[in-house]
C-alpha cells in the first residue's frame, strides 16, 4: 500500500469515526477508533501508522475549526461535496503516482514510486474474473487482488445505500458535474431530452454491462488459472492506460460521444453510459434505504399547499413530489431533495420501518465499506500485487504485443 493510499485510508476511517464522535455516540467511536488503531498498528507498516499520526492530528485540527461540524449542523451538500473533492484528489494524486512508476518501469529504471494497487479498481473486468475465480475455484488472484476487492466494495455499497458510490464518491461523476457546469455558462437553458429518447438512452449502459457480464460469465471456469497467470492480465492495467493514451479513432469518437453526454445534461454519463451505475442501479432495488415522502409532514399532502422543491433540486429527474418511497435506478441518494424540502421529516432517507441515515450516517457507512474492507484486505495479504517489478519492466517494453 502506497504512502498515498495509505493516508486516504486512514483520513477517510478517522473521519468517519469523528464523525461518529461528534453525532453522539462516543462509545461506537471510542471502539471503532481502537479498532482501526489496533488493526493499523499490528500491520507493522510505517506508511500506515504514520498516516494514521498525521490523519489524527488533521481531526483535531478539523474539530477546532469547524464548528459546524462538532455541533452536529452538518448540510447535506457540503459533506458531500467535500468528501467528493477529497476523494477526487486522492485518486488524482494515486494516477500521478501511476504514471511516474509506469514511466520508470518503461524507462529500464527500478521505480523510487510503487504502483498504487487502488488502481485496480479502472480493471473491472479482472475484478469480476477474480471474484469468479474465488467463488468457483477457491483461487485468490496474485496479480491484481485489489481488483476483486475494490469491486466488492462497490458492489456492498450499492448493496446497502443505493447509488450513494455515484453520488458521493465517483471522481467521474464530478468531473461530468464541472463539464455540465461549463457547458450551463455558454448555453443556460436544460437541453433534456423527450421521455421517449431518454428511456432508451438509459438502457444503453445496461447493455455495456451485459457485454462486460458475457466476458466474465462466459469465460470458462477452467481457464481462469490460465487467464490469471497470463501476461495479458499482469499488465492489465498498464494496457488500459495505454488505451487512454493513445485512443485510436473509435475511442476518440467514443470519448466525444461520452464527454458530449456529460456536458449536455446534468448526470448524463452516470445516466446513459456508466456500466458501474448500470449495476449499481440494478443492485439499489435491494437496497433497504431509499428516499421516502412522509405525507403526514409533506405540504401537499399535510397543507393542501403546492410544493415541488424536491422534483426541482434532483439531478436525476426524478418526481420526488408525486412519489412515496423513491425505487428509481437513477437515486443516487444524494440528499438534494432533503436539503431543498423546507419541512423537516417530510423526506427521509430510511428504510421501510423508520431508520433513518443521515447525510452524517450515510458518509460514515459509505467511508467505512470502501476504506475497511481494503484495510482487512491489505492485513490479510489480499491487496497488494506480486508480480515482480522485474517482469512489469519486461512487460511493458513489450506491451504492444502482449494479446489475450
Ligand atoms: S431522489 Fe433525491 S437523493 Fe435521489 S437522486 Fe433525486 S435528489 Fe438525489
Ligand atoms: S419539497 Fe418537501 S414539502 Fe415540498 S413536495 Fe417535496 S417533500 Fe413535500
Amino acid at each position: 500500500m502506497s504512502f498515498i493510499e495509505s493516508l486516504t485510508l486512514a483520513l477517510a476511517l478517522t473521519y468517519s469515526i469523528s464523525l461518529l464522535y461528534w453525532s453522539g455516540k462516543k462509545w461506537g467511536a471510542l471502539a471503532s477508533g481502537l479498532l482501526v488503531s489496533g488493526a493499523i498498528i499490528s500491520s507493522f507498516y510505517w506508511p500506515l501508522i504514520a498516516a494514521l499520526a498525521i490523519a489524527v492530528v488533521i481531526m483535531a485540527i478539523a474539530a477546532k475549526w469547524q464548528p459546524e461540524v462538532a455541533q452536529g449542523e452538518l448540510r447535506a451538500n457540503n459533506l458531500r461535496e467535500s468528501v467528493k473533492h477529497m476523494l477526487a484528489l486522492s485518486m488524482l494524486l494515486v494516477g500521478v503516482q501511476f504514471v511516474v512508476n509506469s514511466a520508470l518501469l518503461k524507462a529500464g529504471i527500478t521505480p523510487w514510486l510503487m504502483r498504487p494497487d487502488v488502481g485496480d479498481a479502472f480493471l473491472p473486468i479482472a475484478g469480476g474474473i477474480e471474484l469468479k475465480a474465488i467463488m468457483t475455484l477457491g483461487i485468490w488472484d496474485k496479480n491484481h487482488p485489489a481488483a476483486a476487492v475494490m469491486l466488492t466494495v462497490v458492489l456492498l455499497t450499492g448493496l446497502l445505500c443505493k447509488r450513494a458510490f455515484c453520488g458521493w464518491a465517483c471522481p467521474l461523476g464530478l468531473a461530468g458535474e464541472y463539464l455540465y457546469k461549463l457547458r450551463k455558462r455558454f448555453i443556460k437553458q436544460e437541453l433534456l431530452p423527450p421521455a421517449w429518447i431518454d428511456w432508451p438512452l438509459r438502457m444503453l449502459k445496461y447493455l455495456l454491462l451485459l457485454a462486460l457480464l458475457y466476458i466474465i460469465i462466459g469465460m470458462p471456469t477452467m481457464s481462469i488459472p490460465g487467464y490469471l497467470n497470463s501476461n495479458y492480465h499482469k499488465i492489465a492495467d498498464l494496457k488500459m492506460a495505454l488505451f487512454f493514451v493513445t485512443p485510436g479513432l473509435v475511442t476518440i469518437i467514443c470519448f466525444g460521444i461520452i464527454l458530449g453526454l456529460a456536458a449536455w445534461r446534468r448526470q448524463g454519463f452516470c445516466r446513459y453510459i456508466c456500466p458501474y451505475g448500470a449495476l449499481l442501479g440494478i443492485l439499489s432495488f435491494l437496497s433497504p434505504f431509499k428516499i421516502r415522502r412522509n405525507t403526514q409532514h409533506c405540504l401537499i399532502d399535510a397543507k393542501g399547499m403546492s410544493c415541488d422543491k424536491c422534483t426541482r433540486a434532483c439531478p436525476a429527474s426524478i418526481s420526488v413530489h408525486k412519489k412515496i418511497n423513491i425505487r428509481s435506478d437513477e437515486c443516487q441518494a444524494c440528499m438534494r431533495c432533503i436539503s431543498a424540502c423546507p419541512k423537516n421529516e417530510a423526506l427521509q432517507f430510511s428504510t421501510r420501518n423508520g431508520w433513518k441515515l443521515s447525510a452524517r450516517g450515510l458518509t460514515i457507512m459509505l467511508l467505512t465499506i470502501m476504506f475497511l474492507l481494503p484495510l482487512v484486505a491489505y492485513l490479510g495479504g489480499f491487496w497488494h500485487s506480486e508480480t515482480p517489478v522485474e517482469a512489469r519492466m519486461y512487460l511493458i517494453q513489450h506491451l504492444d504485443k502482449i494479446g489475450h
